[in-house]
């Protein structure tokens, strides 16, 4: 299990299609094709941020004004 953002290999289960990678700090909801990303704010809840397309998997959109490119 791969990050899909960092690829880094520290992702943890957090749920049932849930995971938490520990070193960019993002947990992701898999969703058909597509990954859904949150971040995790102060008081613990997930605030979406983004939703990576599984058909394009180089280019991930993120809301917020962020964007993000995928290694
Ligand atoms: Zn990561």
């Amino acid at each position: 299990m791969f990050c899909p953002l960092c690829s880094g290999t520290t992702m943890g289960r957090v749920g049932s299609n849930q995971y938490f990678c520990s070193e960019c700090f993002l947990e992701f909801c898999f969703k058909k094709d597509n990954i859904i990303v949150y971040e995790i704010d102060n008081d613990g809840d997930l605030q979406f941020i983004g939703e990576i397309d599984g058909s394009h998997k180089d280019l991930i959109v993120l809301e917020k004004s962020r964007m993000f490119l995928a290694l």
